[in-house]
């Protein structure tokens, strides 16, 4: 099994010079690639990837955009790849900690957030070292949310840390003074309106600083939402040998719901992928519930559907049955109930016979440990309208 593991890196100052100039060549040989790509576009000739290799290789000694000041070709300063960890041209770089699998290195690569470098390891694990034992077998619906970012079928809602929100407040508060920097740059250089691509401003202390604590925040503020995401999936991959999750690309589309899910849009889609990788290492399920299950909208209780429910109510009671719920948690319980079958056993609705699609579960057996109550994925009737195809498409993307 593949895994991967980030370490910060703690290089040199001769290092951390290498690695900028590493960084900083890799972005202006790809940046080249594809301003001749458009060019060639632009002349109605069709480019490939080998040619423009083979052309690159006949400048990049010769062309004088790529010698330094003493006519030297600067690429030889930088190794051209970067696939030992003892790093090329640069030997042994310090670890901030062990690498944690013990297997096959299949590769690495350097990376920068803020004044951090980071090294990102391939590791080929041996199968039986990878899998982690799960702590129970339970079976959870997941509805992922903005008020709270998620809610359990168990009726727990799981709301995103704080210190995000005041993280977010100073994100906005220091790239204004960023951009009050930077507009004062260009007003005292007598630009107005747009900058021409490629121009310089004069570079100052302040200016730097800013754009420094800028991206310190930045990077903050991704640690936070990560270590978020990782608790959240790696508990739901431990205590579940199933989890039932909306198939989210989607509900983005269905309706209102874009603008206030934009915001957290990326973390919806960490959580899927941490699932999905998390899941093969715990054994667990990952069902994704078929897009158009109107899991809101279904009584969890008695399984009539509220067609009057709007985006607005938080909390509806059910006519049929006059439960009264709340919505995060019934379409939660909802979820649930896709993949122990009750919903379709008890109700045969269509939109439950058509909500989970196939296939689409982690395709791992569950792991040694507990038994394991049978999880419906087969796929239940067509109804011709073509939904089918669909389904399959964006799974496939799961
Ligand atoms: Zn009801």
């Amino acid at each position: 099994m593949l895994l991967a593991h980030r370490i910060r890196l703690e290089p040199s100052l001769d290092g951390r010079d290498y690695f900028a100039r590493a960084a900083g060549t890799a972005r202006r040989v790809w940046n080249w690639a594809l301003a001749e790509w458009q060019r060639q576009v632009a002349l109605g000739l069709r480019p490939n990837a080998m040619a423009l290799k083979k052309r690159f290789n006949c400048i990049k000694y010769s062309d004088p955009d790529w010698l330094d000041e003493h006519g030297q070709p600067w690429l030889r300063s930088i190794h051209r790849d970067a696939l030992a960890v003892v790093l090329p041209r640069i030997g042994r770089v310090l670890l901030r900690e062990r690498l944690r699998w013990p297997g096959k290195i299949m590769g690495a690569s350097v990376s920068r957030q803020a004044d951090h470098w980071y090294l990102s390891v391939q590791v080929e694990v041996p199968e039986q070292l990878a899998m982690r034992s799960r702590t129970s077998d339970a079976v959870i619906g997941v509805d992922l949310g903005v008020t709270a970012a998620a809610t359990l079928s168990s009726g727990e809602k799981i709301v995103a840390p704080r210190p995000l929100k005041a993280a977010l407040r100073r994100l906005r508060i220091r790239s204004r003074r960023q951009s009050r920097k930077l507009e004062a740059a260009k007003q005292a250089s007598g630009i107005t309106g747009p900058m021409p691509k490629g121009t310089r401003l004069p570079v100052s202390k302040n200016r730097m600083k800013g754009a420094l604590s800028l991206a310190r925040l930045h990077e903050r503020i991704a640690r936070v939402r990560a270590d978020f995401t990782h608790k959240l999936t790696s508990r739901l991959c431990r205590e579940n040998q199933a989890v039932v999750i909306e198939d989210l690309n989607v509900s983005g589309m269905l309706a209102n719901h874009k603008l206030a899910r934009a915001v957290a849009d990326v973390g919806f889609h960490e959580i899927r992928r941490q699932l999905q990788y998390k899941s093969s290492r715990y054994g667990t399920r990952i069902v994704p519930a078929y897009r158009w299950y109107p899991s809101s909208r279904l009584c969890s209780v008695c399984g009539v559907r509220n067609g009057e429910l709007t985006l607005a109510e938080r909390v509806w009671t059910c006519a049929a049955c006059g439960i009264r719920h709340d919505r995060d948690v019934n379409a939660a319980v909802n979820f649930q109930r896709l993949a122990t079958g009750a919903l379709a056993a008890r109700t045969a609705l269509p939109e439950a016979s058509q909500a989970v699609t196939p296939g689409t579960a982690a395709g791992t057996v569950p792991a040694a440990g507990g038994e394991v109550t049978p999880v419906r994925d087969e796929h239940g009737q067509q109804d011709g309208s073509g939904q089918e195809e669909y389904a399959a498409h964006v799974c496939a993307r799961f």
